[in-house]
């Protein structure tokens, strides 16, 4: 077990600098471009993967590294640079995470790798559980899946909703999809599936327009009869059909599908969080020492300066926050107070905020797109809503701190 420490060791320092050294020379001079396309920005992915960030190699070493900081770290730079280009990058880990929190040892082998394919044959990844009706109510998916015995293969029919590389069909894009199989037993009954890149039946429907991060693709996912071999069952039927008999007798079973995935990377959504602010918090401070109103620096006025000391502190807080909850899971500390939906929660808050506090004082430069800090509020606002809303991550802390099912 690797111990907190709040020092970063020389690799950690090393792999910051090297990010911040690509969000700022990479990612900053075309934030704003790819922010007005609402488009994602291939050209910025290909240069993340030849440089190795987009990379099978980079993300397991980031994820391995035992203290848990040096993932949130990546997040934090590569969102101070941009946020919907991070997630136009970073975005396959959700489906890698996916595989990886349901997967068996062979599966996680098998489709891990094609998650990200290489420099000269990228690929991603997608997690699709959300649908029209079930956002926040996973248990009501109305996607089924249906096992058809005399082909091994499953039968996947429903729409997703708000999918994060959903249905891209340029590059090969793994899907990872959470369906019901049987009903009955609401989220007890779902499981996860990969779609290979290519299956006939999965499509992309509607592609939305956003308030932020738009340089990230989200759209519908639409399942069609898509049918996939039943290798692609993420765990395998023994364990399903065993978790399914235990959930019909009404005894508790291990984890949800699609919650053991969120929980392992909210966290790591706080961090990318965390970046915004930052990078909200650094423009305003510079600007506030620059800003002359009254004949003196705006920063000169404690309604300015406590506004930025608020600022700073709230963003470390809610750093603090998160290297522990990455920490604790890296080191396989149970969450017993909800520390991962915590972290998410307050950095996600602590970005809304901070952007706001950035727009009033920069006054009317901040409220318009020749300066960035009228993006980083856009892009802040999707914390707090995404990977489970605000109030969702209060019941999660509310149950596990009380121990009663809040609602
Ligand atoms: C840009 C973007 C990208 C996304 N990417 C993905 C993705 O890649 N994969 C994926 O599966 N999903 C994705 N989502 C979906 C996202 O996780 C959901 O939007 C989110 O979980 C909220 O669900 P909902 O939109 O249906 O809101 P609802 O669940 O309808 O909630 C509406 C409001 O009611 C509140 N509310 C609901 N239930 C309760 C309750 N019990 N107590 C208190 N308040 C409650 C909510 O907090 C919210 O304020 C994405 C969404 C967006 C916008």
């Amino acid at each position: 077990m690797a111990d907190f420490s709040l020092e970063l060791n020389e690799d950690q320092l090393q792999i910051q600098k090297w990010v911040h050294d690509f969000a700022e020379n990479v990612i900053r001079p075309v934030a704003h471009e790819w922010d007005e396309r609402e488009e994602t920005p291939w050209p910025v992915i290909e240069e993340a993967a030849k440089v190795g960030l987009y990379s099978l190699d980079f993300v397991t070493n980031a994820f391995m590294d035992p203290t848990g900081i040096t993932f949130p770290l990546v997040m934090e730079e590569m969102c101070w640079g941009d946020a919907g280009i991070t997630l136009a990058i970073f975005g396959t880990t959700l489906g890698v995470s996916g595989i990886l929190g349901n997967g068996t040892p062979e599966q996680i082998a098998e489709w891990i790798p094609q998650c990200f394919g290489t420099p000269d044959d990228i690929h991603i990844a997608s997690f699709a559980v959300s649908e029209p009706d079930a956002g926040s109510d996973v248990s009501n998916l109305r996607t089924r899946a249906v096992y058809d015995e005399a082909t091994d293969e499953w039968v996947l029919n429903g729409t997703k909703t708000w999918i994060t590389n959903g249905g891209i069909d340029k590059v090969p894009n793994v899907h990872v999809i959470v369906a019901s199989v049987e009903p009955e037993l609401k989220s007890r009954g779902h499981a996860s599936f990969v779609v290979p890149p290519g299956t006939p039946g999965l499509s992309m429907g509607q592609k939305f327009k956003k308030h932020g991060i738009r340089a990230s693709h989200t759209a519908e996912v639409v399942l069609s009869d898509c049918r996939i071999p039943g290798s692609c069952l993420l765990g395998g039927k023994e364990k399903l059909d065993e978790r399914l008999a235990r959930a019909r007798e009404g005894k508790r079973t291990r984890t949800q599908a699609a919650m053991s995935t969120f929980e392992a990377s909210r966290p790591l959504v706080g961090a990318q969080a965390l970046g915004i602010a930052r990078a909200a918090y650094e423009y305003s401070l510079d600007y506030a020492k620059e800003r002359q109103a009254f004949g003196r620096p705006i920063i000169d006025n404690q309604a300015i300066a406590f506004k930025l000391a608020d600022m700073k502190m709230e963003i470390d807080a809610a750093r603090l926050l998160v290297w522990r909850a990455t920490w604790m899971a890296r080191n396989g500390k149970e969450f017993t107070s909800g520390e991962g939906s915590m972290s998410k929660l307050k950095a996600g808050e602590v970005a809304v905020k901070a952007t706001e506090e950035a727009i009033q004082i920069l006054g009317g430069y901040g409220y318009v797109r020749e300066y960035p800090v009228e993006r980083w509020h856009r892009d802040a606002k999707i914390y707090t809503i995404f990977e489970g809303t605000s109030e969702i991550q209060r019941l999660v802390v509310a149950r596990a701190i009380s121990g009663i099912h809040v609602r």
